[in-house]
Protein backbone atom coordinates (compact mmCIF):
# COMPACT_ATOMS: atom_id res chain seq x y z
CA UNK A 1 0.00 0.00 0.00
CA UNK A 2 1.29 3.52 -0.73
CA UNK A 3 1.06 6.04 2.14
CA UNK A 4 -1.65 8.76 1.58
CA UNK A 5 0.97 12.22 2.11
CA UNK A 6 3.02 9.78 -1.24
CA UNK A 7 0.27 10.59 -3.49
CA UNK A 8 -0.02 14.42 -1.86
CA UNK A 9 3.94 14.52 -2.99
CA UNK A 10 3.03 13.02 -6.79
CA UNK A 11 0.16 15.71 -6.91
CA UNK A 12 2.79 18.61 -5.51
CA UNK A 13 5.63 17.66 -8.01
CA UNK A 14 3.15 17.48 -10.96
CA UNK A 15 2.00 20.91 -10.28
CA UNK A 16 5.66 22.44 -9.87
CA UNK A 17 6.60 20.93 -13.13
CA UNK A 18 3.56 21.93 -15.08
CA UNK A 19 4.24 25.69 -13.70
CA UNK A 20 7.79 25.19 -14.72
CA UNK A 21 7.34 24.01 -18.08
CA UNK A 22 4.66 26.93 -18.77
CA UNK A 23 7.19 28.88 -17.84
CA UNK A 24 9.99 28.09 -19.78
CA UNK A 25 7.39 27.98 -22.96
CA UNK A 26 6.28 31.63 -21.98
CA UNK A 27 9.90 32.55 -21.87
CA UNK A 28 11.68 30.95 -24.31
CA UNK A 29 9.01 29.36 -27.09
CA UNK A 30 5.27 31.17 -26.90
CA UNK A 31 4.36 29.47 -29.80
CA UNK A 32 5.14 25.76 -29.53
CA UNK A 33 3.49 23.27 -27.17
CA UNK A 34 5.55 20.89 -24.86
CA UNK A 35 4.11 17.95 -23.49
CA UNK A 36 5.21 16.09 -19.96
CA UNK A 37 5.75 12.01 -20.28
CA UNK A 38 5.86 10.43 -16.72
CA UNK A 39 8.20 7.89 -16.76
CA UNK A 40 7.12 5.14 -15.16
CA UNK A 41 9.98 2.83 -14.41
CA UNK A 42 9.78 1.23 -11.10
CA UNK A 43 6.87 2.99 -10.14
CA UNK A 44 4.17 1.04 -8.75
CA UNK A 45 0.73 1.13 -11.28
CA UNK A 46 -1.16 2.85 -8.36
CA UNK A 47 0.50 5.49 -8.14
CA UNK A 48 1.22 6.05 -12.01
CA UNK A 49 -2.70 6.08 -12.30
CA UNK A 50 -3.06 8.77 -9.50
CA UNK A 51 -0.69 10.77 -11.92
CA UNK A 52 -2.91 10.25 -14.75
CA UNK A 53 -5.99 10.98 -12.57
CA UNK A 54 -4.32 14.70 -11.83
CA UNK A 55 -3.95 14.92 -15.93
CA UNK A 56 -0.97 13.67 -17.60
CA UNK A 57 -1.56 11.98 -20.45
CA UNK A 58 1.53 10.16 -21.94
CA UNK A 59 3.72 7.35 -19.96
CA UNK A 60 7.07 6.59 -20.78
CA UNK A 61 8.22 2.78 -20.88
CA UNK A 62 11.96 1.74 -20.65
CA UNK A 63 11.72 -1.97 -19.66
CA UNK A 64 9.62 -4.17 -22.15
CA UNK A 65 9.21 -7.07 -19.56
CA UNK A 66 8.21 -4.93 -16.55
CA UNK A 67 5.90 -2.82 -19.02
CA UNK A 68 4.68 -5.95 -19.68
CA UNK A 69 3.64 -7.34 -16.16
CA UNK A 70 2.33 -3.52 -15.12
CA UNK A 71 0.29 -2.76 -18.38
CA UNK A 72 -2.72 -4.14 -17.57
CA UNK A 73 -3.36 -2.41 -14.75
CA UNK A 74 -2.52 1.02 -16.43
CA UNK A 75 -5.53 3.47 -16.87
CA UNK A 76 -5.95 2.99 -20.33
CA UNK A 77 -6.69 6.73 -21.01
CA UNK A 78 -2.70 7.70 -21.21
CA UNK A 79 -0.92 6.91 -24.32
CA UNK A 80 1.94 4.93 -24.12
CA UNK A 81 5.68 5.41 -25.51
CA UNK A 82 8.75 3.24 -25.50
CA UNK A 83 11.60 4.72 -24.38
CA UNK A 84 14.48 2.43 -23.14
CA UNK A 85 16.70 0.29 -25.49
CA UNK A 86 14.41 -2.14 -27.24
CA UNK A 87 15.60 -5.55 -28.66
CA UNK A 88 14.30 -6.55 -32.08
CA UNK A 89 12.97 -9.59 -30.49
CA UNK A 90 10.80 -7.65 -27.79
CA UNK A 91 8.95 -5.64 -30.29
CA UNK A 92 6.32 -7.87 -31.02
CA UNK A 93 5.31 -7.86 -27.43
CA UNK A 94 5.03 -3.99 -27.16
CA UNK A 95 3.59 -3.50 -30.84
CA UNK A 96 -0.40 -2.87 -29.64
CA UNK A 97 0.37 -1.59 -26.80
CA UNK A 98 3.01 1.30 -27.49
CA UNK A 99 1.42 4.67 -29.78
CA UNK A 100 5.37 5.38 -29.98
CA UNK A 101 8.91 3.74 -30.02
CA UNK A 102 11.08 6.80 -29.34
CA UNK A 103 14.71 4.79 -29.20
CA UNK A 104 15.01 3.80 -32.93
CA UNK A 105 19.03 3.72 -33.37
CA UNK A 106 19.22 1.18 -36.24
CA UNK A 107 17.77 -0.08 -39.15
CA UNK A 108 17.78 -3.56 -38.14
CA UNK A 109 15.22 -2.19 -35.50
CA UNK A 110 12.94 0.13 -38.05
CA UNK A 111 12.69 -3.42 -40.07
CA UNK A 112 11.79 -5.15 -37.23
CA UNK A 113 9.07 -2.89 -35.98
CA UNK A 114 7.99 -2.14 -39.78
CA UNK A 115 7.85 -5.67 -39.99
CA UNK A 116 5.61 -6.15 -37.22
CA UNK A 117 3.59 -2.90 -37.59
CA UNK A 118 2.71 -4.48 -41.01
CA UNK A 119 1.49 -7.59 -39.72
CA UNK A 120 -0.95 -5.64 -36.67
CA UNK A 121 -2.47 -3.33 -39.96
CA UNK A 122 -0.75 -0.12 -38.51
CA UNK A 123 1.44 2.67 -39.05
CA UNK A 124 4.18 2.68 -35.71
CA UNK A 125 5.01 6.18 -34.70
CA UNK A 126 9.05 6.48 -34.07
CA UNK A 127 11.97 8.98 -33.16
CA UNK A 128 15.63 7.70 -34.09
CA UNK A 129 17.48 8.15 -30.88
CA UNK A 130 20.69 10.11 -30.81
CA UNK A 131 23.94 9.34 -28.83
CA UNK A 132 24.52 13.55 -28.66
CA UNK A 133 27.26 12.84 -26.01
CA UNK A 134 28.98 10.35 -28.29
CA UNK A 135 29.20 7.88 -25.21
CA UNK A 136 29.67 4.46 -25.29
CA UNK A 137 27.55 3.58 -22.82
CA UNK A 138 24.60 4.74 -24.30
CA UNK A 139 22.82 3.83 -27.26
CA UNK A 140 21.47 6.12 -29.97
CA UNK A 141 22.70 6.88 -33.78
CA UNK A 142 25.75 8.73 -33.85
CA UNK A 143 24.78 12.27 -35.02
CA UNK A 144 27.43 11.58 -38.28
CA UNK A 145 24.71 8.46 -39.23
CA UNK A 146 21.62 10.05 -38.18
CA UNK A 147 20.33 11.15 -41.77
CA UNK A 148 21.33 8.62 -43.52
CA UNK A 149 19.46 6.32 -41.63
CA UNK A 150 16.55 8.67 -41.69
CA UNK A 151 16.63 8.39 -45.45
CA UNK A 152 17.68 4.30 -45.11
CA UNK A 153 13.76 4.23 -43.48
CA UNK A 154 11.91 6.16 -45.61
CA UNK A 155 11.30 3.08 -47.92
CA UNK A 156 9.56 1.30 -44.52
CA UNK A 157 5.76 1.86 -44.64
CA UNK A 158 4.11 0.75 -41.49
CA UNK A 159 6.76 3.20 -39.81
CA UNK A 160 6.92 7.27 -39.84
CA UNK A 161 9.47 9.01 -38.52
CA UNK A 162 8.29 12.04 -36.35
CA UNK A 163 11.38 13.33 -34.82
CA UNK A 164 14.52 12.64 -32.49
CA UNK A 165 15.04 11.82 -29.21
CA UNK A 166 18.11 11.93 -27.12
CA UNK A 167 19.54 11.41 -23.22
CA UNK A 168 22.50 14.33 -22.75
CA UNK A 169 25.16 13.18 -20.47
CA UNK A 170 24.56 14.36 -16.81
CA UNK A 171 25.35 18.29 -16.49
CA UNK A 172 25.40 18.24 -20.43
CA UNK A 173 27.00 21.82 -22.06
CA UNK A 174 23.92 23.73 -23.05
CA UNK A 175 26.00 23.33 -26.61
CA UNK A 176 24.95 19.82 -26.25
CA UNK A 177 21.31 20.71 -26.04
CA UNK A 178 21.63 23.48 -28.89
CA UNK A 179 23.24 21.02 -31.65
CA UNK A 180 20.00 18.48 -30.80
CA UNK A 181 17.74 21.58 -31.67
CA UNK A 182 20.22 21.78 -34.94
CA UNK A 183 19.99 18.60 -36.34
CA UNK A 184 15.84 18.07 -35.35
CA UNK A 185 15.81 21.55 -37.68
CA UNK A 186 17.48 20.26 -40.29
CA UNK A 187 15.62 16.66 -40.55
CA UNK A 188 12.23 19.28 -40.29
CA UNK A 189 14.02 21.44 -43.78
CA UNK A 190 14.62 17.63 -45.52
CA UNK A 191 11.02 17.35 -45.66
CA UNK A 192 11.67 13.07 -46.08
CA UNK A 193 8.58 11.65 -47.86
CA UNK A 194 7.20 8.89 -45.19
CA UNK A 195 7.73 11.45 -42.66
CA UNK A 196 6.06 14.34 -40.15
CA UNK A 197 8.79 15.95 -37.93
CA UNK A 198 6.97 17.84 -34.84
CA UNK A 199 8.46 16.08 -32.00
CA UNK A 200 11.89 16.70 -30.35
CA UNK A 201 12.12 14.38 -26.97
CA UNK A 202 14.50 15.90 -25.11
CA UNK A 203 14.78 16.97 -21.25
CA UNK A 204 14.59 14.96 -18.20
CA UNK A 205 14.17 15.90 -14.58
CA UNK A 206 17.67 17.81 -14.47
CA UNK A 207 17.50 19.67 -17.38
CA UNK A 208 14.37 19.76 -19.08
CA UNK A 209 13.91 24.06 -18.87
CA UNK A 210 17.14 23.80 -20.14
CA UNK A 211 15.81 21.24 -23.27
CA UNK A 212 13.08 23.56 -23.45
CA UNK A 213 14.86 26.44 -24.39
CA UNK A 214 16.73 24.47 -27.16
CA UNK A 215 13.47 23.24 -29.11
CA UNK A 216 11.99 19.95 -27.09
CA UNK A 217 8.40 19.39 -27.24
CA UNK A 218 8.34 16.23 -25.17
CA UNK A 219 10.01 16.52 -21.46
CA UNK A 220 10.38 13.39 -19.90
CA UNK A 221 10.19 13.48 -16.39
CA UNK A 222 10.66 10.45 -13.91
CA UNK A 223 12.62 11.61 -10.49
CA UNK A 224 11.07 14.46 -10.05
CA UNK A 225 7.47 13.41 -10.22
CA UNK A 226 7.25 10.16 -8.65
CA UNK A 227 10.63 10.43 -6.11
CA UNK A 228 14.09 9.05 -6.06
CA UNK A 229 14.03 5.35 -7.89
CA UNK A 230 15.06 3.27 -5.10
CA UNK A 231 13.99 -0.27 -5.20
CA UNK A 232 11.83 -2.27 -7.34
CA UNK A 233 8.36 -1.19 -6.20
CA UNK A 234 6.15 -3.96 -8.57
C1 LIG B 1 14.77 7.25 -16.54
C2 LIG B 1 14.62 8.00 -17.81
C3 LIG B 1 14.10 9.30 -17.85
C4 LIG B 1 13.71 10.07 -16.60
O1 LIG B 1 14.82 10.38 -15.83
P1 LIG B 1 14.69 11.27 -14.52
O2 LIG B 1 16.02 11.89 -14.37
O3 LIG B 1 14.34 10.34 -13.41
O4 LIG B 1 13.61 12.28 -14.76
C5 LIG B 1 13.94 9.91 -19.09
N1 LIG B 1 14.28 9.30 -20.24
C6 LIG B 1 14.77 8.05 -20.24
C7 LIG B 1 15.12 7.43 -21.54
C8 LIG B 1 14.96 7.37 -19.04
O5 LIG B 1 15.48 6.13 -19.06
Amino acid sequence: MTAPNEFIEIEENLKEIQAKVSEAVRRYRPETAVEIMAVTKTVSPEKINFAVSKGLTLLGENRVQEFLSKKDSYDKSAQVHMIGHLQTNKVKYIINDVAMIQSVDSLKLAGEINKHAAKNNKVMDILLEVNIGDEASKSGVDKNSLFQLAEQIQPLENIRLRGLMAIPPIGADEKIFEQMNILYNELKDKKLGNSLIDTLSMGMSGDYELAIKHGSTLVRIGTKLFGARKYLEV
